[in-house]
Order: structure tokens, then sequence, then C-alpha cells
């Protein structure tokens, strides 16, 4: 029996007519995109103005909006350092409002600056993962520079009304800059930065069966034009806003990536019908099961459930042969349940059980089927063994 990956919040498979995108570029098509004076040089430099406009096309952008980065912590350390440590802006402000559910590549950046004199409101969600466009708004001080909210959340899938949020901000204060990550759903959501009256906004390839290694950030060309504070000096690439050699297998992935996302125009629904019949047969079979984050307004292939009496980890133990999380990668080595569902209002002890299941492009229906029997039988297996468990049913 093959294993099942259910783990695709973390990162995708690369989706192959994607390697097959790349691969000439770690072969004959090796040049590094600044040489422009020799042939090599100058196809990496067309493979990259290619890429460049695909993935803008994507966000309604202009091409020369966009920077390649490392990935979406790159793109967000460079987004909120860069706003936040330009001399250009520390006249008018030194607050940044953001919200207790986003990345630790958000938040922690965030700590980061504090320890250099920023200050930062952090919301709370209601119960569904959701934070209002009223509430973001009425956060505002008069010293604020900018907004950090993600588009959708990495563990319980909830997407924020990103225009409705970014349209409040400018309502209120048109000076304040809008900053969105938005790793788990470029490629799967809309959008358009102009309408959602975004200033900034990061992505990643590997969440969308693309590389890992290689994101952009947008950076608002024009009313405002956006100036970051560059963090990595040296040649003056990207504008001179993040110099390095540019990854051109990695760029040209991101961008096949792009291109692929809608290749399927089913997918989507495939998705959700998947996700759909996984919470459904779980929930019917098990007693004692919560499913967090909304219900509506989730990403696709998000389910993330807890298991009254059953820790996570030891789960996840029991199915071996499932790929599953109890969080994000990025806090795996924590043994704290994770903040994102404790932000909900649920208790820590229940938080510890909470499991994330993320479909994807390549899982199929025999894959659900699979995962539902074993999870039931798992969670049976290790509740028999919970006094807790026990003493609650009697
Ligand atoms: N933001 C969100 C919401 C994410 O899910 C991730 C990936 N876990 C990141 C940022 C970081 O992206 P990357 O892995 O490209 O650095």
């Amino acid at each position: 029996m093959h294993p099942i990956y259910l783990d695709n919040h973390a990162t995708t498979p690369v989706d192959p007519r994607v390697l097959d995108a790349m691969l000439p570029y770690f072969g004959s098509r090796f040049g590094n995109a600044a040489s422009r004076s020799h042939l090599q040089g100058r196809e990496a430099e067309q493979a990259v103005a290619e890429a460049r406009a695909v993935v803008a096309n994507e966000l309604n952008a202009q091409a020369s909006a966009l920077l390649f980065t490392s990935g979406a912590t790159e793109s967000n350390n460079l987004a909120l350092k860069g706003v936040v440590q330009a001399p250009w802006y520390a006249r008018s402000g030194d607050h940044v409002v953001s919200c207790a559910t986003e990345h630790k590549s958000v938040l922690d950046t965030l700590k980061a600056l504090e320890t250099k004199g920023l200050r930062y409101t952090i919301l709370p969600v209601d119960t569904d993962g959701r934070v209002s466009p009223a509430h973001v708004a009425a956060a505002l001080e008069p010293r604020t520079l900018l907004v950090s909210i993600m588009h959708a959340n990495n563990e319980i899938g909830t997407v924020h009304p990103i225009g409705a949020i970014g349209r409040a901000i400018k309502a209120a204060r048109p000076d304040v800059l809008f900053h969105v990550d938005a790793a788990q759903s470029f490629g799967k959501l809309p959008i358009d930065v102009g309408a959602m009256a975004i200033d900034l906004l990061s992505l990643s390839a590997h969440k969308l069966y693309g590389p890992k290694g290689v994101g952009a950030l947008y950076v608002r060309p024009r009313s405002p034009r956006v100036r970051l504070a560059c963090q990595i000096h040296g040649g003056g690439h990207e504008r001179g806003m993040r110099s390095g050699t540019l990854n051109v297998p990695g760029i040209v992935g991101l961008a096949a990536a792009t291109r692929f996302a809608h290749s399927d125009p089913e997918e989507s629904t495939r998705i959700t019908a998947l996700r759909d019949r996984l919470q459904d047969g779980l929930c019917s079979q098990l007693q004692g099961v919560r499913v967090n984050g909304g219900a509506d307004a989730r990403l696709a292939g998000n389910l993330n459930m807890c298991f009254a009496c059953v820790d996570g980890a030891e789960l996840l133990l029991e199915v071996p042969e499932i790929a599953l999380s109890t969080g994000s990668a990025c806090t795996s080595g924590s043994l704290e349940p994770s903040y994102v569902i404790q932000a909900l209002g649920v208790a820590p002890e229940l938080a510890h059980t909470a499991v994330r299941f993320g479909v994807g492009r390549f899982t199929s229906a025999s894959d659900i089927e699979r995962c539902i029997s074993a999870l039931v039988a798992a969670v049976q297996r290790i509740r028999e063994r919970s006094p807790a468990w026990t003493s609650r049913q009697a």
C-alpha cells in the first residue's frame, strides 16, 4: 500500500509539468540572469522576465512590481522590516497592526522589530478564525505605518475578507500600508492587488506544486509607490531591494506552477468534495470531535479537527502510512499546543488534540477512504487506553 500524503499545507509535491519546465534551466540554459553580455545570460534574463509577467498577471499587477525571493518567509521579513526600518517612513510612524493567527514569519519578525522600538497590536480572531474589517480599522493609531493580515491561514484554512479589510484601512487612513501573506492562497483564490487595496503581498512556489526555496514579494509601484529598506545588500538585483543571483530554475518553476494552477477548472470543486467526504466520514463515525475554523470561507483542501482525549502527536504515530501534521511545519518542533487553535478560544488541553489534513491536487478518493478507516480505528484504539475517555463515557 502506498503512503498517503495529506500534508499539502506544509508543502506540495512538484507537479511533473513544473519539473519539466524547470529542467532545461539546470542544464543547457544555466546562464546568470544578470549577465547581459552573452547568449546564456540573455536567455536566463528572458526566462525571468517571462516568469515575472506570469506571476504578476495572477495578481493583476504589473510585472515590474514583483521581486523574486527565496519564499514567503523572506518576503514577509522584507515587507515588514523593509517598511519599519525605512528612514523615509520612520518620521510618520512606529506601529503595526497584525493578527493572532499569522504565520511565525510575521509574528516573530514583529517581535524582532519590537526590540528596536516597534510597537504592534495583535488583533484577536473570532471563533471561526476571522478578523473583521471594522476591527482592523479601529486598531489604527495615529502612528500606524502598516497592517499585515494573511489571506488564508495555514492551519485552519480560514480565508480573511482581504478586499474588505484593504478598503476599510484605506477609507480610514489612506497612508497606512497593507501587507498580505498569501503563501497559502496564491494560485488558489483570486487576488487583485488593486481592487483589494494591497500594497505588499508575499507568496511562495512550494505551496502550489512548485519548487521550494523560491517566492516573490509584490511591492506597489505607484499611488503610493512603496519604497522598502533593502535587507540583502549586494549587486543591486531586483531594483536594489533584494540582491543576489536569481534562482532561475526556481523562478521558471514558480511561473509554471502559476500557469498550471488553472489548467483544471474543476480542481477546486474536486478537492472540496474530497475534503467534505473526509470531514463527514470522521464526524459520522467518531464522537467527541470538533472541526476548527469556520465552515464558510475555508481553503478547499483544509480540514483541522480535534479528537477529545487523543493527543495529536500520538495519533500521528498510530497512522505512520499517512502524512498529517498537528499544526504548522514551522512550529512542529514545539510541544506547545497550536497558538492558532488556541486563538479560536479552544482550551489548551483540547488544542493538543488538533490534527491538520491538507487535501491536494494528487489526492485520490481512495486515499480519503483509507484515511477515514485508518483514523477512525486509530482514534478508537487510543481512546480504549485512555482513562480520561473512559471516565468521560461513564
Ligand atoms: N506564510 C504562510 C501562511 C505559510 O503557510 C508559510 C509556509 N509554511 C510561510 C509563510 C513561509 O513560506 P516559505 O516556506 O516559502 O518560507
